[in-house]
């Protein structure tokens, strides 16, 4: 069971959160001359790194905000959770 420390919630049970992937920080610059095969890969095969990871997650069941969490894989320990940056 993991508790995530929502910045607007406070301290709260994982099954309130929705996991919505790993956080890819933009596209990439030139997307024009990505193979088709690299463009699928970026689209479609997720990041699986071992130890820490950034990653979004929703607070779909508490206030509905989109957060950053950073979290280690191995260990499930939740590192830092921040509002997601829209930009
Ligand atoms: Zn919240």
């Amino acid at each position: 069971m993991i508790t995530i420390n929502c910045p607007f919630c406070g301290p709260r049970d994982e099954r309130e959160f929705e996991y919505c992937g790993p956080h890819r920080q933009k596209r990439p610059d030139k997307i024009n001359e990505m193979t088709t095969s690299a463009f699928i890969d970026y689209l479609t095969v997720p990041e699986n790194p071992e130890g820490e990871a950034k990653e979004v997650w929703w607070h779909r069941r508490g206030c509905g905000a989109w957060l950053l969490v950073v979290r280690n894989t191995r260990t499930h320990e939740i590192i830092k959770v921040s509002e997601l940056d829209a930009t």
